[in-house]
């Protein structure tokens, strides 16, 4: 949506679902750059406290970037012939809680949008917002649209909701650092939920929540493609992400590989090896509210061992310094180390649950390129390690290869 003509080009592809028949709900998100260049005017203008009441403003003015393409789309649609009607969350509504910048979605009101489909007009809800019990307008985070259009697809039973991005689908890693990445003509759910938890930008994780929660077949396809190309083809293009573990469904053991340097290890050396130590730290960390992902605690040595876990490089500084001033001493920790330049590198596959041996196989191949593992973590469909960040490029790209994922799966 970033400039009138790719509105107008939007406006064309509605219209050509619409007229092969389908009743269509359409949740834009803001003209490219907008929400950001927002955002950046309530920076510059900001209190030296960010308080809920400043967050209430910066839903309230962030909010109005999809206002406008959405009201534009409607405008677009209706030069096109077709009848279209635009509302903002508050109108329809879509009723959040009270967490600004980060609301939820508790409800969404389908009455008025189904008579309006009942009436034939496209139906258009801006992305990323709702309104609360209280009727402040909310922003459910950054990426926030991909979450309202499930969402509204959830509520509306919809067949499919279809999202377009800048990317044509799901690839089984990033094909900037891996060019012979693959599109994935369908993921399941479980691994899409992965990928995006473990870094995959494709989709807002919410969103990824949302489809599971409610079972809404999501497809993943370009905004690019002409708005006039074959109905049938655009229909199979993108990613499906599915439910069914059909035969369709392609047999690889590992569909793809995540990255991210989101993360920071914090090591504490030499800690009693006794009962209450892992509650100890991580408790208060949890207490100031700092969530810990990878944990590992070492064999102990004459009754002392390290204990290593990874947080968000944000509270990197924080959890550090509460560590050092406060945790450590109490528990007599010889010291406290930290190390932000760490990434963590996954794999991840629903054929991890019937295969041995794929945790060994991705071992061996960074061993082969002599890439040092600090970390280890696995789950039922995924294995991730923590490597050292100057490494990151170097493991993708070998486990890529390691399981041949540039090739088609038989
Ligand atoms: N406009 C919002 C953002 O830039 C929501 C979205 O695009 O999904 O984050
Ligand atoms: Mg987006």
């Amino acid at each position: 949506m970033g400039s009138t003509e790719r509105i107008r080009n939007v406006a064309k592809r509605v219209a050509k679902w619409a007229r092969a028949g389908h009743q269509m709900v359409v949740v834009p998100s803001a003209m490219s750059g907008e929400t950001n260049r927002l955002l950046a005017l309530a920076k510059e203008l900001a209190p030296p406290k960010a308080d809920d009441a400043f967050h209430r403003e910066l839903d309230q003015l962030a909010a109005t970037g999809e206002q406008a393409s959405s009201a534009l789309l409607a405008i677009a649609l209706q030069a096109e012939g077709m009848a279209a009607v635009s509302y903002s969350g508050w109108q329809v509504a879509i009723k959040t809680n009270s967490a600004y910048t980060k609301a939820r979605i508790e409800s969404i009101d389908d009455a008025r949008v189904r008579a309006d489909l009942a009436a034939g007009k496209v139906v258009i809800i801006t992305g990323f917002q709702g309104v609360d019990e209280a009727g402040n307008v909310t922003t459910l985070g950054r990426g926030g649209s991909d979450t309202s259009a499930v969402a509204v697809a959830a509520a509306m039973k919809a067949q499919e909701c279809l999202i377009y991005t800048d990317v044509d689908g799901v690839y089984t890693t990033d094909p900037r650092v891996v060019p012979e990445a693959r599109r994935l003509k369908t993921v399941s759910f479980e691994e899409m939920l992965e990928m995006a938890s473990l870094g995959s930008k494709v989709l807002q994780i919410r969103s990824v929540e949302f489809a599971g929660k409610y079972k809404v077949p999501l497809r993943v396809l370009s905004s690019f493609t002409p708005w006039d190309i074959d109905i049938h083809e655009e229909a199979k293009s993108g990613t499906l992400i599915s439910f069914e573990e059909d035969e369709n469904m392609e047999q690889a053991v590992v569909s793809g590989i995540a990255f991210n340097r989101d993360e920071a290890k914090i090591s504490l050396l030499g800690v009693p090896d006794t009962p209450g130590i892992a509650y100890q730290i991580l408790g208060a960390v949890a207490q100031a509210n700092i969530e810990v992902d990878m944990i590992i605690q070492n064999v102990s040595h004459e009754g002392k061992t390290d204990f290593s876990f990874t947080v968000h490089r944000n509270d990197f500084a924080r959890a550090t310094d509460l560590l050092k001033s406060d945790i450590a001493t109490k528990l007599g920790a010889r010291q406290v180390v930290g190390d932000a330049k760490i990434c963590k590198v996954s794999i991840v596959g629903i054929g991890m649950r019937s295969h041995v041996g794929v945790a060994s196989k991705m071992f061996r191949a960074l061993s082969e390129e002599g890439i040092n593992i600090q970390m280890i973590s696995t789950s039922e469909i995924k294995t991730s390690v923590v490597i050292d960040e100057k490494y990151m490029e170097l493991a993708v790209r070998a486990l890529h290869k390691a399981f041949d994922l540039d090739q088609q799966p038989a």
